[in-house]
């Protein structure tokens, strides 16, 4: 079956604030058809990440896909991992800030502070156990989709509202 546009919830949701529960198991038919679900919603949405508590469901799984994009020009290319159970397992002391957006608070760019380098546990959709390290821009995007699972958002990460700004003033400060 093809993946399915699935409604991406936004903020005041309250389920995106549920701490998402762990899978069992990465294979079962309901997890892989929610995987190609979110990679398929993901990428009609110009993300470069997607979690599943953002389309209502509070499974551990997360996509995470750097690629350029309308919304992240400057994103590096990777092809989309689902990470299933995603456990940070080292962060870097150094940390980095830089501008984030989410799928689900449309319009709205915040600079986050997030850790450089992060070693990362998780099963793959195949359900076998990986372990990998991240740098920077993909580093971040995982950091902000394993927040989706314990229930928090990008806005709960910055250090003032003053670095919070517009999609359209964002714009002009990457594209300029
Ligand atoms: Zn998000």
């Amino acid at each position: 079956m093809s993946a399915m546009q699935l409604e991406v919830l936004q903020l005041g949701n309250p389920k995106l604030r549920r701490t998402a529960r762990p899978v069992e198991d990465p294979t079962s038919r309901e997890i892989q058809s929610l995987i190609d679900d979110l990679i398929g919603t993901m990428g009609q949405a110009n993300g470069v990440g997607i979690a599943a508590p953002q389309v209502g469901i509070d499974w551990q799984v997360v996509i995470v896909a750097s690629r350029p994009t309308l919304r992240y020009p400057h994103a590096p290319h990777m092809d989309p991992i689902a990470m299933i159970n995603p456990q940070l397992t080292d962060i870097s002391a150094e940390q980095v800030k830089d501008w984030e957006g989410c799928l689900s608070v449309p319009g709205i760019r915040g600079l986050v502070p997030r850790a450089s380098t992060i070693s990362v546990e998780y099963q793959d959709r195949k359900g076998h156990a990986q372990q990998e390290i991240f740098h920077d821009f993909v580093a971040r995007i995982i950091q902000h989709e394993c927040d989706h699972l314990q229930g928090y958002v990008f806005l709960d990460r910055v250090e003032s509202t003053r670095e919070l700004i517009t999609e359209n003033e964002y714009h002009k400060l990457v594209l300029s």
